[in-house]
């Protein structure tokens, strides 16, 4: 990966070129923004603008032929610590940045950031899932953040400033990043197979938010024949809330007893569910129009839900209320129900 073949997100490329060009690069940032843009990339990007020996940091060109680039493609630069949520556990643990037991401060991110660089330069941590972390790990992380060993670098990413505790949001600097425009993301969906011909990557484009997160559920073979069988609930008149309720629990469940595997599902068809009324409400307003040519599979289900305006508004915030709630933790199964009875109520408004 090289800046040549990265996607989007030039106002960033831009402010981080000029800070490197001109010396004051900050030690710690907040890079935030939605799931699946590239943030993540992004920070590994700079990891190797900055380790690369076979080019100056101020060139802004990793010459990806040395060895200090191959490492950092291979994720195993010593100089390069990476962090993230392991997929069993609902946050980043306190033990992956300040040790375990015993170990604790002779192992962890920040034991690992004040060790020496291997490499003579500098050491850059990139924290995933920083949304993630707990309290007390985030405490564990003050004395770090705010006391960087020399010419550390650290990105945390995130997804929400709000998400963050003041304490931690304080001592960053700050990097937001928007979702993908549409052609950008149609650009990744054909580059990655995605989609079988450009006009196929475009619809899948328009729907995707922005998100290469957002296109990876909705090309997932698994998860297919769930959709259609959401959507086809969704535009019954009444709406059968059990039924309803009943299938998205049945689906969760199916992923494994794991409470975490099962958030991220929900959260998936959530996601679903709100994409069917936005492109409900989309071919509602394009109704009219004649030459509107957004031929993609949802929006012709979205010509079958008959809904007011105001209905697709409710029904579009009531998904992102529930989407919210689950981001706190409220029981997944009283979750459901609720969303369905009030999804069942909106609909017959
Ligand atoms: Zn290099």
């Amino acid at each position: 990966m090289d800046w040549n073949s990265f996607v989007g997100h030039d106002r960033q490329r831009t402010w981080f070129r000029n800070a490197i060009q001109n010396n004051r690069l900050a030690s710690t940032f907040l890079m935030v923004g939605p799931d699946g843009i590239g943030k993540r990339t992004f920070a590994r990007l700079i990891a190797k603008t900055m380790l690369c020996t076979g080019s100056d940091p101020s060139a802004f060109a990793p010459c990806s032929r040395c060895e200090a680039c191959a490492q950092i493609d291979a994720s195993t630069h010593p100089d390069l610590i990476e962090v993230a949520r392991r997929p069993d556990k609902t946050g980043l643990i306190m033990e992956q940045l300040v040790g375990e037991g015993d170990r604790r401060m002779r192992e962890g991110l920040c034991y690992e950031l004040r060790m020496k660089p291997y490499s003579g330069r500098r050491k850059i941590a990139v924290v995933d899932d920083a949304d993630t972390i707990a309290e007390e790990g985030a405490n564990s992380l003050l004395k770090t953040l705010e006391e960087p060993p020399p010419g550390s670098l650290i990105f945390l990413i995130s997804t929400s400033v709000q998400r963050q505790l003041p304490t931690i949001r304080s001592r960053c600097q700050m990097a937001r990043f928007q979702p993908l425009s549409a052609d950008n993301l149609t650009q990744l969906i054909l580059r990655h197979g995605l989609a079988e011909n450009s006009e196929n990557a475009r619809s899948l484009a328009a729907q995707a938010g922005g998100s290469m997160a957002t296109v990876a559920n909705w090309t997932n073979e698994e998860l297919k024949s769930f959709r259609s069988e959401l959507f086809h609930q969704l535009i019954q008149r009444p709406l059968d809330f059990t039924k309803l309720a009943k299938a998205v629990q049945g689906n969760m469940e199916s992923v494994g007893t794991d409470s975490q595997p099962r958030r991220e599902r929900l959260k998936v068809i959530l996601d679903f569910a709100l994409q069917f009324y936005r492109a409900g409400m989309e071919a509602k307003l394009n109704a009219q129009s004649a030459t509107s040519d957004n031929r993609s599979h949802l929006s012709q289900y979205g010509h079958l839900v008959s809904l007011h305006s105001d209905a697709f508004v409710s029904a579009i915030q009531r998904c992102m209320e529930a989407r919210e709630h689950l981001d706190r933790m409220v029981s997944p199964a009283s979750l459901i129900e609720a969303w369905a009875a009030d999804l069942a109520v909106i609909s017959r408004a």
